[in-house]
């Protein structure tokens, strides 16, 4: 028998649901889980140059979704495999974010890149490419979440052992944009006012002011509440 959905709150559950009349079968609709890594052969970072939209031509690291029946590991590698031909040793947890207007949870890991001499660019990538830190295109990255990662892998690099990061304090989080914080205001605000004055603040003020350029990024992508698809400001 074929089901036929209808739309509505289960018992004992408090969000509506796609639910069979036939058999009363629950066809829970949940964010989507990414797995990627932060691979480095020596001090270089290895990164893709997306061939697909969204944000076809900019810079990512190796990541997508996770199959089923799959580890985390196992997909962060297969990412790096299909987009780079890399070879990849996971090792630890770098990150975990949740990239709620796009109901997404984001699993980064930090890896070796173990064939750096091969790598070349899969069906999703232009060209793919290692970089010094200093070498980064932090103009021409994909995503905000991108940035986070190279940041927090930049901050741990010579530790063996830390806590996975999550979002940045001023990313993506409305309840965590803290009232002090400049512009803060302005989220609330027309996205269009929001993206004048965010654009900028960040031509103008330079890496060494104190609101991070992820914020500004991610106040962004909050004001415009859909994927990050105008943002190329890190
Ligand atoms: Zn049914």
């Amino acid at each position: 028998m074929e089901p036929d959905f209808t739309r509505k709150v289960p018992d004992g559950d408090n969000m509506e649901r796609s639910v069979c009349t036939r058999c009363g079968f629950i066809a829970y609709d949940n964010p989507k889980i990414v797995v990627g890594s932060v691979a480095t052969s020596g001090t270089r970072i290895l990164l893709c140059r997306r061939a697909i939209n969204p944000r076809k031509g900019f810079w990512t690291l190796p990541a997508g979704y996770l199959e089923h029946r799959e580890t985390a590991e196992d997909g962060a590698m297969r990412e790096a495999r299909e987009e780079a031909c890399a070879t990849l040793t996971i090792h630890q947890m770098l990150a975990t974010y949740s990239i709620m207007h796009i109901s997404q949870v984001q699993l980064m890991f930090r890896a070796t890149l173990e064939n750096p001499e091969t790598i070349a660019p899969g069906p999703e990538s232009e060209e793919v490419a290692l970089f010094e830190w200093d070498d980064i295109p932090w103009d021409e990255l994909a995503f905000p979440s991108v940035a986070w990662a190279l940041r927090h892998y930049h901050q741990v690099k010579d530790s063996d052992a830390f806590p996975p990061f999550t979002n940045p304090v001023e990313g993506l989080q409305p309840g965590l944009l803290s009232p002090s914080l400049p512009f803060a205001a302005v989220v609330s605000s027309s996205a269009s006012l929001t993206l004048s004055v965010l654009t900028k603040a960040a031509v103008s003020s330079g890496p060494s002011t104190t609101f991070a350029p992820s914020f500004l990024l991610s106040s962004m992508c909050l004001a415009m509440k859909g994927p990050c698809v105008m943002m190329n400001r890190i």
